[in-house]
């Protein structure tokens, strides 16, 4: 898509209108966010929105239905969350979520602050597109799959693949040079003036970023596998502690839920695959958090069904959508009609009682199929006599 019109990426200071009201979407750089700033939005939204915290596909987070914009911009900034008027849209960092605790080749998290920073004090930055992804990888394919426009992926703990438009361009940094290297990557982004929202849409573009930066291939470039699945349930750290992975059913939080999530006291991260990690637990407060949350609604079963099943906005919130995609979708949840194993796809629309669907599925209110995940999905569609399955 070509960058003709201006950048209507949502943000807190320019909230999108949904179908359903202003919405706002609030960058979250690496996921990390403290318990005092969780708890801060269970309060702000049931204060000023739909009383939900909704987790996206980049580890932001969104608020449907804001009542107050000016009030809404007082208290995410008293919360450190709007830590920048001019750069906000462009604040889209991820990281590999489990970096620094479990896995991974390399220690991402300063790196994530490190970054943000420099972003943020680049005022000519401002102007990149809020469609521009930077991921963070730690060596272990997470979120080089995710297809960012720049990024690096660690392949040593001090050295990393530079990746543009989500492939290894075959140049290796230090990581004492990778935030000049990024920054000036998003510059060498912008000097293109291509008037394209991602650089996977220019001709050549990862050469001529390289081409700005005054960088040669040196290696033969990785090839980035699918990356490995959504961390769910209990997982040991390398120092022995615990990090429980958390499903979000259809990536909303419920603000009471949130407000437990905070009062564990630890810190926490929005995975891209809108989930939550709870981190650097012992093993007995482990185990009370599964047993209040589990019965709150979040996901410790790496086999749940929940897991298996995203879904767009719908209606009410989307106007294009022909039906109410996350009810229906959740209707099949809970009434047995998701599936482990192969999908039947019928020939003609059937209506969304009738809908039974294995493995991976993304449910959708019309033909945009937006937030679908990356890789093999089926694709249950709304169309006006009922729904699709492909
Ligand atoms: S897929 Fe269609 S109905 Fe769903 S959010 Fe996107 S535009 Fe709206």
């Amino acid at each position: 898509m070509t960058r003709r019109a201006p950048d209507s990426c949502p943000g807190v200071l320019r909230l999108h209108r949904a179908a359903d009201g202003p919405l706002a979407r609030i960058r979250l750089p690496g996921g990390q966010l403290t318990p005092a700033r969780l708890a801060e939005l269970a309060a702000i939204t049931t204060d000023l929105a739909d009383g939900n915290i909704e987790l996206t596909s980049r580890g932001n987070l969104q608020l449907r239905r804001v009542r107050d914009a000016a009030a809404l911009t007082d208290r995410l900034t008293a919360a450190g969350l709007l830590p920048s008027r001019t750069h906000e849209r462009v604040r889209n960092i991820v990281a590999s979520p489990l970096s620094g605790r479990l896995g991974g080749l390399a220690d991402m998290r300063d790196l994530v602050v490190a970054l943000d920073e420099g972003l943020c004090a680049a005022p000519e930055l401002a102007e990149l597109p809020g469609r521009v992804l930077i991921t963070l990888d730690d060596g272990r394919g997470d979120v080089s799959a995710l297809s960012g426009d720049i990024g690096v992926h660690a392949v040593g703990a001090d050295e990393f693949a530079l990746v543009l438009a989500g492939r290894d361009s075959g140049v290796r940094i230090g990581a004492a040079t990778a935030v000049d290297v990024l920054l000036t990557a998003a510059r060498g982004f912008l000097a293109l003036d291509s008037g394209q929202w991602r650089l996977h849409d220019i001709t050549d573009g990862p050469a001529r970023v390289l081409d700005h930066l005054g960088l040669t291939p040196a290696v033969e470039p990785l090839e980035f596998t699918a990356a490995q699945d959504d961390p769910i349930g209990w997982l040991t750290q390398d120092d022995g502690a615990v990090t429980l992975g958390a499903g979000v059913r259809l990536g909303t939080l419920p603000a009471r839920t949130a407000e437990f999530v905070a009062a564990v006291d630890h810190p926490i991260l929005v995975t891209p695959w809108r989930g939550l990690l709870v981190t650097d637990l012992d093993e007995w407060a482990a185990e009370q958090v599964v047993r209040v949350l589990a019965p709150m609604g979040l996901i410790f079963d790496a086999e749940s069904p929940w897991l298996r099943v995203s879904a767009c906005a719908g209606l009410p919130g989307c106007a294009k959508s022909h039906t109410d995609v996350r009810a229906d979708a959740s209707d099949a949840v809970t009434s047995g009609r998701v599936l482990d194993g192969e999908t039947a796809h019928p020939t003609e629309p059937i209506s969304a009682g009738k809908i039974t669907v294995g493995g991976r599925q993304h449910w959708s209110g019309c033909e945009r199929r937006c937030g679908r995940p990356r890789g093999e999905v089926t694709d249950v569609t709304a169309t006006p006599d009922g729904y699709r399955i492909d």
